[in-house]
């Protein structure tokens, strides 16, 4: 190969954990590092991103393929974020193609040109709407597209228009131009709000929390605010942001999930006369490109988005703030299993700014930091402006009767809620009428027939159903057992509290928010407009209910079923319940009126309770971390954990074995430790056997070096080609 030879390095998605090597286009000109390309690969042609060019290549020039096309003239991905995307392959040991892939807009990944088009996509009109009624039938690809939007709702893109004809284009121009359909502008940056709101006095402990985050040097460093529900935690947010926000600068906000908290985009459009990208599932592939090319020219100077925000490339990134710290869809469980979080504090670090870590309830890990000096510790240990935190009290179970999974002390403190016009909010982490139907004659329950689980009675639709693979069936007649028809639901899901609610309380207004009541599109919305216009009586929902919600008139919290979790096999159920709990209960007296909080509970002598009724996450933070420290778990050390499935029962298990041994062949160092590889808690799930084997370490970069050997002797074996298997780097849940 001649020394003047370059060589194109290309991430592609491919699961192989390498770049590949492409010779430059036939144009001659070389390609810049970030720029999408479009190379052949195996049979197909695909697109990647260039990530190095070099003098050499393994491969023999002879077997070097040509980059067929450069999509991109310069970066599409600025080498900050591209460094960003090397660091969390390695991290993560994920392939840098998949990483790559995953930061990008699906319409980037296809290959479209990163412009942002001029048309966000199309309505019907009303008078669309009266040409469809005419008694003279429109025909053809016109009256597929004139019904396709009239059954559509909302702005529709060409993802749904596309299909009906490959002419589409052209019919939808000629009707607009007819004035059946109208082309809705594009503009995906969310406009500030006209009216001005009061802004409140800051209390001294925001104040100083403000004080501190901007009075440092302009670069990283850690703050974990620790604000107690309804301590106006956002009102810092957005006074450090305030600050901050010269004329160029850009913020990145992470939040859990933002369906759930449209109060937060407001209060960010209310406060600031600037361009708002909002990034979040929800978003259809225009809108995604469109508020992810605005966050990288800098014209969306403030990003507000979920998880995979995390990624979006920014041009003057000069704050980044992660609220509700602790929560865990910040992981992603699936694929590239990284946690936003964990990668915002790197970015933070990398590209040299202060990342704000937000909660009531942080993480052990965010605490741990802190205690150790490492993060500053913020608290905001009051209520902001009259409210008080909830009383809290313990409703023994042991001594109380419960029909439908009421106990009477609490059916008690909804009445004089409704008599007293303020709303109450039931939590019971279970969606459904029942966990489990039970024949009462002979003893036998309805299982799955491809998990290790029992199926969730749905009374109203008449289904079972399992909440782990989704197989539904209808309720039985008979047990099929002794043909017994004396079936019943044991036990209690949302749909079962409603109804009991609703016998009990004729009058009362309730609305049940959880997944299935919430399925259909702005279904959600409605439900808590109707809550915070005090239409809304009584709540009955799922953690959906817990998070970010700030319902002024709601002053009691029951939660029913508070020792799920209490004896949990996984190290963290204990501080996941302890959460859960804390951030429900403190969705009750958020204003000028004082809540209370009643649990309902088997173990009111647990530790963990008797925290909660103080309010003290500060003492079973202690508790806990004297626990991981004794038992060596995080934060106390690092783990891995290697998953395996396969339809063939035993073959997991075999498989992670055959793993084991490598490990035991290795020289383990820096108190690496492969533990015994045991088959998953819910073994079974959708028709496959899972096991899994944790990793130990005491030391980060030992365990690094570990894996990557680890990985590639692993993934030689004949074995790991006979069943799908995983890593995950900090795992968050261990099944
Ligand atoms: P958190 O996120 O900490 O649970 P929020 O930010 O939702 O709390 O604030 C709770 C409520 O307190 C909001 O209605 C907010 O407007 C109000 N609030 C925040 N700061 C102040 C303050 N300094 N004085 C009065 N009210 C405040
Ligand atoms: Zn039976
Ligand atoms: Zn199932």
């Amino acid at each position: 190969m001649s020394s003047a030879q370059r060589i194109v390095q290309v991430a592609v998605p491919s699961p192989l954990p390498r770049t590949f090597d492409y010779l430059p286009p036939k144009s001659g000109a070389l390609p810049c590092l970030g720029a999408r390309v479009r190379v052949p690969f195996g049979r197909r042609s695909v697109v990647g991103i260039v990530t190095g060019i070099t003098g050499h290549s393994l491969l023999p020039a002879g077997r070097l393929k040509v980059v067929q096309d450069v999509l991109d003239p310069g970066p599409l991905l600025p080498s900050d974020l591209l460094n960003l995307l090397v660091w969390a392959s390695e991290y993560y040991h994920h392939p840098l193609g998949e990483v790559v892939s995953s930061a990008l807009p699906q319409a980037l990944r296809k290959g479209r040109p990163a412009v942002a088009g001029d048309v966000d996509g199309w309505t019907i009109t009303e008078s669309g709407r009266a040409r469809l009624g005419d008694a003279r039938p429109l025909r053809g690809v016109p009256a597929r597209i004139l019904h396709a939007l009239a059954g559509h709702g909302s702005v529709a893109d060409e993802t749904l228009l596309a299909p009906l004809s490959s002419r589409w284009r052209a019919a939808v121009r000629s009707l607009v131009a007819r004035g059946w359909v109208s082309a809705v502008p594009h503009d995906c940056l969310v406009r500030p709000a006209c009216q001005v709101v009061d802004v409140p006095v800051a209390s001294e402990a925001q104040t100083a929390a403000i004080a501190t985050i901007t009075g440092g040097t302009p670069d990283f460093h850690c703050y974990l605010l620790h604000g107690v529900t309804g301590s106006g935690k956002t009102e810092v947010y957005l006074r450090v942001i305030a600050r901050i926000l010269g004329s160029e600068a850009q913020v990145l906000v992470l939040v859990p999930e933002i369906g759930l908290t449209p109060q937060l985009v407001d209060s960010f459009r209310q406060r600031f006369a600037v361009g708002i990208a909002v990034i979040h599932s929800g978003l259809n592939d225009s809108e995604r490109l469109c508020a992810w090319l605005k966050a990288r020219d800098g014209s969306a100077r403030i990003v507000l988005g979920t998880r995979s925000a995390v990624f979006v490339p920014m041009k003057a990134l000069r704050l980044i703030i992660v609220d509700e710290e602790h929560d865990g869809s910040y992981k992603q469980q699936d694929g590239f299993r990284y946690s936003a979080r964990d990668v915002a504090i790197r970015r933070g670090q990398r590209e040299g700014v202060p990342v704000v870590l937000g909660s009531a309830t942080p993480s052990l890990e965010s605490l741990h930091n802190a205690r150790q000096a490492r993060y500053t510790l913020l608290p905001l240990p009051e209520r902001a402006g009259q409210a008080q935190l909830p009383t809290v009290r313990l409703l023994d179970l042991r001594r109380l009767a419960r029909p439908d999974g009421l106990a009477p002390p609490l059916i008690e403190a909804v009445h004089d809620r409704l008599v007293r016009k303020e709303q109450s909010l039931l939590f019971i982490n279970r969606r459904g009428f029942a966990p489990v139907l039970m024949c009462h004659d002979c003893g036998w329950f309805a299982p799955c027939p491809r998990c290790d689980a029992r199926l969730t009675l749905h009374k109203a639709a008449g289904r079972l159903r399992c909440h782990h693979c989704g197989s539904d069936t209808s309720v039985p007649v008979v047990c099929p057992v002794c043909q017994g028809s004396n079936l019943r639901g044991l036990g209690e899901g949302t749909e079962r509290v409603e109804a009991a609610l609703a016998q009990i309380f004729p009058g009362a207004s309730i609305e049940r928010i959880d997944r299935d009541s919430t399925r259909r599109k702005g279904a959600l919305e409605e439900k808590l407009g109707r809550v915070r216009t005090g239409a809304a009586d009584i709540l009955v929902g799922t953690q959906m209910l817990a998070k970010g919600h700030d319902f002024p008139n709601l002053t009691l919290v029951g939660v029913l079923n508070a020792d799920q979790g209490l004896y949990g096999y996984d190290f963290r159920s204990g501080e996941q319940l302890f959460q859960r709990i804390m951030q429900v209960a403190g969705r009750a007296g958020r204003a000028d009126k004082p809540g209370e909080v009643l649990i309902q509970t088997f173990h009111p002598e647990h530790p963990l309770f008797r925290a909660l009724c103080r309010h003290d996450y500060s003492s079973f933070a202690d508790y806990a971390l004297q626990e991981r420290q004794e038992t060596q778990f995080p934060p106390f050390c690092h783990l891995a954990l290697l998953r395996a499935e396969s339809p063939e029962r035993g073959s997991a298990l075999a498989f992670l074995a055959r793993a084991r041994s490598i490990a035991d062949g290795m020289e383990l160092a820096g108190g690496v430790t492969a533990m015994d590889p045991a088959p998953s808690p819910m073994e079974r799930r959708s028709g496959r056997y899972r096991a899994q084997l944790l990793i130990h370490a005491v030391q980060r970069p030992a365990l690094h070096r570990f894996l990557v050997q680890w990985l590639s002797l692993i993934a030689e074996t004949p074995l790991s080609r006979k069943v799908r298997w995983s890593l995950d780097i900090d795992p968050l849940d261990m099944h």
